[in-house]
């Protein structure tokens, strides 16, 4: 096992059964050949562009020369706060670039290929604002550019949406959020779909393609096979090495979770359509960003590939000034002031003070981040009761004027 000749648990940095039923459990909902679980979403995003646009992915031997520059990623700009911040430091200490692009505009990806170009990274559901990415489009661009197209799914969660089916290549999740359910446990996976096949293009993917050092001077898809190298990678080397690994414990709470998932998405969903509705209505709100809207720009993209709904995450501008918004926070009884979502609390975020806050000016401006935003990620109360809460807290919000008027 040690000499990799056999699969089997060695230490439990890199499996773990309890673990390894997890992994088989996700790959079995995204429809994909397997998956690597991490100790949280971020490392599964880390691990996952580490592994297809680092250094040895730019050397013909596929080892990482100092000499050697890194890879580059092709990312939305409209993304989890953590992802911006792992591309604009972590990762760029690590040498990888990154070009932000409109999400929704595939031309702009297409003209963000340079040489280096391994990975195009999108949210299924986008956050805050709920920017439903179009999978298909942008996997036809990925393909035409020899590029790896990475989704994030986490705001949607398999049952309602398999990016791999829409033609994604590799599927990362925060476990965190809806799959566990609960906000008790961080966890995160990387699933390959089965669509990435790095021995189809053998000199853009050295790295899985040459023989390596590292795993006796075999390749990875000689060791692992085309649909397993990229997991081998991550699992043998960087789980290996960097240490981001997921306790049993936590796997256990996740796997207790997904037993459940359609139900409380059905219910998370349900709660975030009337509520978006509602908000249209408030006098406090001045425009609603959720992709269930009628009318709202994603429509034809929730139709086509969201049968079950487009998730429970939205934002709201509000009316007003800074003392607003500041009145409308304090006001909320019901709805917990916090950073989290897919929990079963209804959460409301300032996302420029808190989940995004160390955006660049450039990148909150494109994210359409404002002062006013205001992010709800609904939970699994009654509708009534976050609706009271909610209308309570606005009109506090409201100037006097408007108050007497509504
Ligand atoms: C929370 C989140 C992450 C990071 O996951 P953690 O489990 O908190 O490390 C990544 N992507 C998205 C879309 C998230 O919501």
């Amino acid at each position: 096992m040690f000499a990799q000749r056999e699969a089997g648990f060695t230490y439990s940095r890199t499996g773990n059964p309890t673990v390894g039923l997890l992994e088989r459990r996700l790959a079995a909902l995204e429809g994909g050949a397997g998956a690597v679980a991490t100790s949280s979403g971020q490392a599964a995003v880390a691990l996952t562009l580490l592994a297809l646009a680092g250094r040895s992915g730019q050397s013909p031997d596929g080892e990482a020369h100092a000499a050697a520059p890194a890879g580059h990623v092709v990312a939305g700009d409209r993304i989890y706060g953590g992802t911006a911040d792992l591309l604009n430091d972590s990762l760029a200490e690590a040498g990888i670039e990154v070009t932000w692009v409109d999400s929704k505009d595939p031309e702009a990806w297409r003209a963000a290929v340079t040489p280096r170009t391994r990975v195009f990274l999108v949210e299924s559901i986008g956050n805050p604002h709920g920017d439903l990415a179009d999978i298909p489009v942008l996997a036809e661009v990925a393909r035409a550019s020899g590029v790896a197209l990475v989704v994030d799914n986490t705001l949607a969660t398999p049952y309602l949406c398999r990016p791999g089916e829409l033609g994604a290549d590799i599927v990362v999740h925060s476990v965190t959020k809806y799959l566990t359910g609960n906000g008790t446990t961080l966890a995160g996976a990387v699933v390959d779909t089965g669509r990435f096949d790095p021995a189809a293009q053998p000199e853009r993917w050295p790295q899985f393609t040459a023989p390596r050092r590292r795993f006796g001077g075999r390749s990875l898809v000689e060791l692992a096979g085309n649909h397993g190298a990229l997991l081998h990678l991550l699992r043998a080397q960087l789980l290996n090495d960097l240490g981001p690994t997921l306790a049993p414990w936590n796997a256990q709470q996740a796997l207790e979770g997904i037993e459940t998932l359609d139900i409380r998405m059905d219910r998370h969903c349900r709660n975030a359509e009337a509520l978006a509705q509602r908000l249209c209505d408030h006098p406090a709100v001045t425009s609603v960003s959720y992709p269930g809207l009628p009318g709202s720009a994603w429509e034809q993209i929730a139709q086509r590939d969201f049968s079950h709904g487009v998730g429970a995450v939205l934002s709201f501008e509000l009316r007003g000034d800074i003392a607003a918004v500041e009145q409308f926070f304090a006001g909320l009884k019901l709805f917990v002031l916090g950073a989290n979502l897919g929990d079963g609390s209804s959460m409301a975020t300032h996302p420029a003070w808190t989940t995004h806050c160390r955006l660049t000016d450039d990148l909150r401006a494109r994210s359409g981040i404002t002062d006013h935003t205001v992010r709800l990620a609904v939970g699994r109360e009654d509708l009534e009761d976050l609706w009271a809460d909610l209308d309570a807290a606005l009109t506090l919000a409201l100037p006097t004027s408007a108050k007497e008027a509504a």
